[in-house]
């Protein structure tokens, strides 16, 4: 993929710290925090700040490029898949698992508060091992 037009499509300044952070994250669909993008940077010479990471990591969340799971106070997980779909969380193991959007239904959903509209419905469905 060619991430300089995709970071320039997206209004972002593909600097090279933030062409490496794509490269690392956006290569295929994975869920990664900010500490493991680090690591997997690490491993191929980079010499990225963790602050960058951080600041790269919320520009890509904000143009839509990766989806940010808050599964805890502890545990932000960047989302290479940024379309709408849904997560099992092993709270054992600290995996996270997709779960294509159709595969969860609603029987019922409460009425939304007045005055608001639905922007996107996320299910994490916590599970642990047996
Ligand atoms: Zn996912």
């Amino acid at each position: 993929m060619n991430y300089k037009s995709l970071l320039k499509k997206e209004g972002i300044s593909p600097t090279k710290q933030r062409l490496e952070i794509a490269s690392i994250l956006l290569d295929k669909p994975q869920h990664l925090s900010a500490d493991q993008v680090l690591i997997l940077l690490r491993r191929q010479g980079s010499k990225v700040s963790k602050a960058t990471i951080y600041n790269t990591l919320k520009l890509f969340k904000l143009s839509g490029l990766v989806r940010e799971l808050n599964i805890d106070s502890a545990r932000t997980i960047y989302d290479s898949a940024a379309y709408t779909h849904h997560h099992f969380y092993n709270i054992d193991t600290f995996e996270v698992i997709d779960i294509p959007k159709d595969e969860i239904n609603f029987d019922a959903f409460p009425s939304l508060p007045y005055g608001t509209k639905k922007d996107d419905i996320e299910i994490l469905i916590k599970i642990r091992q047996k």
